[in-house]
């Protein structure tokens, strides 16, 4: 499979170097050259399959050329080697779990591919990479442990100071190794500047190999179609259409529901949920698309005030709002809101939501007092990583699971840098 960028269609490099890139060098995002179908008798039978068998199917129809077989069979199995199980929560809405995996986030599943691929990629080089990321929260969790401990592999972590949950900088911070957290004195979407300004650095480049790890990875894009296709296995067969519901950020979760859409799985239609950093709902309301500064919310993992993987929408839709519109429906929630809907639902329903999941379970229940449809949301993040705000709104105490209480446990390491890019640019050339 080639990629091409969404900046330029002509512009066409291999997996491999399109995961080592991360960006492309014309600024835009990589995008597979084709996005094959799978054969209706896939779908027929997909209940029969295991999870196993359903991801390397999606893998091997988007990749297989690119690797051999077994390497992409084991990167696969061991990338999703955690449950990721269907909850029914009322009569017509599932959550799909995504937070069984080691730092409790769906971000796990890419993080854990994109290790693997890249460490494959990297086989017999001599010398380091770096892996940067700017993180607003969970990201940057996912990929330190999706990169501990790989040979060959540096991670340099950017986040927000006092602006990420205490449990999730604690989960940035106390791993060691390989993994360098860097505490920036400046909001994400500075982080993510400083990170894109390194990436078009030329200079930089020529001394250090730096990739991203970040959603804009195709690495970290390709394994999140895997799941959407797993939740589908799961659901009893039915005639109602099938809606997903995806509590977006940098919407490169969304995106991967898209491809997935393309390769033949059956969804009526997306819902966009964000919380009050609304952009792309904001675009499918109006088509005006006005990136602006983020605002701080209680699902803060979804605080991006410029999604980077609205570009790869656009080109999906080849910038037609119309043909957008018949696939992707746009909702966004107040905190205020989000947080009735935890209460509610833990209250009538026994369904402990976290921040982002209440976003996208507000969505669906709007979307489905119009329509009739079976509606997933993609339960993002396990509520104990938000535990200060899930607590407050149910009023009650909840466990910690013991991986999470471990690491809270532990000593936070960071260095602490003002929100400057040749602070930044030092700290990278010192690395060697
Ligand atoms: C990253 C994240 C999101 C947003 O996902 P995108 O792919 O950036 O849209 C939502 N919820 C949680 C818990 C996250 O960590």
């Amino acid at each position: 499979m080639f990629f091409y960028s969404t900046n330029n269609k002509s512009l066409r490099v291999s997996l491999k170097e399109a995961v080592l890139k991360g960006l492309a060098d014309d600024g835009g995002l990589f995008m597979p050259e084709r996005i094959p179908q799978l054969p209706p008798s896939f779908f027929e039978n997909i209940h029969k399959h295991s999870v196993d068998e359903i991801c390397f199917s999606v893998a091997d129809t988007l990749i297989g050329d690119d690797l051999v077989k077994e390497n992409l069979h084991w990167i696969v199995s061991e990338s999703i080697n955690f449950p990721i199980p269907l909850v029914k929560v009322t009569d017509n809405i599932f959550s799909l779990e995504l937070f069984h995996g080691p730092t409790l986030a769906f971000k796990d599943v890419g993080a854990r591919f994109m290790a693997r691929l890249l460490s494959y990629f990297r086989e017999g080089e001599n010398s380091d990479i770096t892996v940067l990321v700017a993180t607003s929260g969970d990201t940057g969790s996912a990929v330190a442990n999706g990169f501990l401990e790989v040979k060959g592999i540096k991670v340099v972590i950017l986040y927000p100071s006092g602006k990420v949950s205490e449990i999730q900088e604690k989960q940035l911070t106390t791993l060691g190794q390989n993994i360098t957290a860097l505490e920036v004195k400046g909001t994400f979407d500075d982080c993510q500047a400083l990170v894109k300004r390194a990436f078009s650095d030329k200079e930089l480049n020529k001394k250090t190999t730096l990739t991203s790890a970040n959603s804009i990875n195709v690495a970290r894009l390709i394994p999140q179609s895997f799941y959407y296709f797993i939740a589908y296995s799961q659901l009893q067969k039915s005639k109602l259409p099938v809606i997903f519901c995806v509590p977006s950020g940098n919407f490169g979760n969304l995106t991967a529901g898209l491809i997935a859409k393309r390769m033949g799985l059956p969804v009526e239609k997306f819902i966009a949920a964000t919380n009050v950093n609304d952009v792309v709902p904001e675009y499918l309301a109006s088509g005006k698309f006005s990136p602006r500064s983020s605002r701080q919310t209680i699902s803060n993992a979804m605080d991006v005030g410029n999604p980077s993987n609205f570009a790869r929408m656009l080109d999906l839709y080849q910038h037609d709002l119309k043909l957008m519109q018949q696939d992707i429906a746009g909702h966004h929630f107040t905190d205020e809101e989000t947080r009735r809907t935890m209460k509610e639902v833990y209250r009538q329903h026994d369904y402990l939501l976290d921040p982002h999941g209440a976003v996208g379970f507000t969505a669906i229940q709007k979307y489905l007092a119009h329509h009739q449809a079976t509606g997933i949301f993609i339960e993002t993040a396990h509520p104990a990583k938000f535990i200060d705000v899930v607590e407050e709104v149910i009023g009650e105490k909840i466990e910690m699971p013991a991986r999470l209480a471990v690491c809270v446990s532990k000593p936070k390491q960071s260095v602490v840098m003002e929100n400057s890019y040749g602070d930044l640019q030092d700290f990278l050339l010192q690395q060697d």
